[in-house]
C-alpha cells in the first residue's frame, strides 16, 4: 500500500515521517507502556510534552513572552465565536474585511454578540481581489479589526500586514489557519492569530489561538468559565481534558518543521510550489483558468477551471486513477483545487504540474 499525492484542503496530508513516528510510538509512548493517547493529560510527561510543543511553536513562529498561546479544543469556527466573547464588549462594533468564504463565516459566528461593520469587501470582484487597506473603512469604537490571511477556498491571501492600514485601525485579529507557518510572519504586528490545525499544523480537533496579553485584560462579555480565554491561559491550555492525542501530533508536526529549516525554508519552497502550478495555469492558453488576481494569489490553495464543468469532473477523476487525492474543487465554487500545504513535497506539486500539461494536451 502506497501513499498518494494528497492536495485535500483540510484535513489534509501529515508529513511521512510524523506519522511514522506516530506509529511507532502508538502502542507504548517513551517507555511508559502505555501510548500518549491513554494516559493522563496531568501526569508529569503529557505536562513536559506540552511544555515542549509551547516552546517548539513559539520558535517556529517567532512569539514573544507578550503573548499567551493557546491549544484549544475545537475549530476555528470555535474561535470566530470565542474570540468576540472574550474581546468585544455586548454589541461593540467589529470590523471585518471581506474576502472569501471564511470571512463570512466570522461574520457568522460572532453576528450574534457584537454589531459588525464590513470594512471592505472583495464580494463585487467575486472575491478574487485583496480589497487595498488604504481604503478600508475602519470604524473609531472597534475592538478589533478581522481579516482572513488565506481564503482556503477562493484561494486569495493577504500574506502580511499590509504596510498601509488605516491609523485607527483596531488591533488585528486574523484568521491563519490555512497558512499559518507557510512563512514568517511579524507576529507583533497582530493583535490575536489563530488557527485550527488541520491545513498545516497537524490533525483536525485542536487548534492554536495566540494573543497578545494585554488583549486578555479586556472584560469581554458574559460567558461560561469554558469559554473564557483568561481560564485557559491560567491554566496552560489544560482548563478540561484537552485533545491529547491531537496535540501530540501537532508537536511532532512543528518539530518536523523546525528540522526542515522553518518558515523560511518554507516560504522558498511553498512559493516555488506555488509557482509551478500558476505557471502552467497561466501558460495554457486558457485551457486552465485562475481567476484571482496576481499579486492576491494564495500559495497555500490554487483553485482553477477547466472549459467546462464536464473537463472539470475528467480532471478530478483521471487525477485519481493517477494517484493524486483531494483536487476536486469547494462545492460553493466547483471547479479543481490544489491546498499545496508545508506537508506536501515538491515532487507531489511537480506530479501535478506535469499531469496538467498532459491532460491539456490529450483534451484541450
Ligand atoms: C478550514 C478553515 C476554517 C474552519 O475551520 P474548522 O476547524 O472547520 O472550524 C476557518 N478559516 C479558514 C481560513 C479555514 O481554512
Amino acid at each position: 500500500m502506497s501513499r498518494v499525492w494528497n492536495f485535500s484542503a483540510g484535513p489534509s496530508v501529515l508529513p511521512l515521517p510524523v506519522l511514522e513516528r506516530a506509529r511507532e510510538e502508538l502502542t507504548d509512548w517513551k517507555g511508559i507502556g502505555a501510548s500518549v493517547m491513554e494516559i493522563s493529560h496531568r501526569s508529569a510527561e503529557f505536562i513536559d510534552l506540552a511544555d515542549r510543543i509551547e516552546a517548539d511553536f513559539r520558535r517556529l513562529l517567532g512569539i514573544t513572552d507578550d503573548y499567551a498561546v493557546l491549544f484549544t479544543a475545537g475549530g476555528a469556527t470555535t474561535a470566530q465565536a470565542l474570540i468576540p466573547l472574550n474581546f468585544a464588549a455586548a454589541g461593540q462594533t467589529v470590523d471585518v474585511v471581506v474576502t472569501g468564504h471564511w470571512s463570512k463565516t466570522a461574520i457568522k459566528q460572532a453576528a450574534p454578540y457584537v454589531r459588525v461593520h464590513e470594512a471592505a469587501t472583495s464580494a463585487p470582484s467575486e472575491f478574487t481581489t485583496v480589497p487595498p487597506a488604504s481604503e478600508w473603512v475602519c470604524s473609531e469604537d472597534a475592538a478589533y479589526l478581522h481579516y482572513t490571511a488565506n481564503e482556503t477556498i477562493h484561494g486569495v491571501a493577504i500574506r502580511q500586514v499590509p504596510q498601509d492600514l488605516p491609523a485607527n485601525a483596531a488591533p488585528l485579529v486574523v484568521d491563519f489557519s490555512s497558512s499559518i507557518a507557510s512563512e514568517p510572519i511579524d507576529v507583533s504586528r497582530y493583535g490575536i492569530l489563530y488557527a485550527g490545525a488541520q491545513k498545516n499544523l497537524g490533525p483536525v480537533g485542536i487548534s492554536v489561538v495566540v494573543v497578545r496579553r494585554d488583549l486578555l485584560e479586556r472584560a469581554g462579555q458574559v460567558r461560561a468559565d469554558i469559554f473564557d480565554y483568561r481560564s485557559h491561559v491560567a491554566r496552560d491550555s489544560m482548563l478540561n481534558t484537552p485533545p491529547t492525542f491531537n496535540w501530540y501530533l501537532l508537536g511532532l508536526t512543528v518539530e518536523w518543521m523546525i528540522a526542515q529549516g522553518g518558515t523560511p525554508v518554507f516560504r522558498e519552497r511553498n512559493e516555488m510550489k506555488a509557482r509551478m502550478l500558476y505557471d502552467v495555469i497561466d501558460g495554457s492558453g486558457g485551457f486552465f483558468r485562475n481567476p484571482v488576481e496576481p499579486a492576491a494569489r494564495s500559495i497555500m490553495n490554487v483553485p482553477f477551471f477547466l472549459p467546462s464543468e464536464d473537463l472539470d469532473a475528467r480532471f478530478v477523476a483521471l487525477s485519481r486513477e493517477n494517484q493524486m487525492l483531494g483536487l476536486k474543487g469547494h462545492k460553493a465554487i466547483g471547479g479543481v483545487r490544489a491546498s499545496i500545504y508545508n506537508a506536501m513535497p515538491v515532487e507531489g506539486v511537480e506530479t501535478l504540474a506535469s499531469f496538467m500539461r498532459e491532460f491539456r494536451r490529450t483534451h484541450g
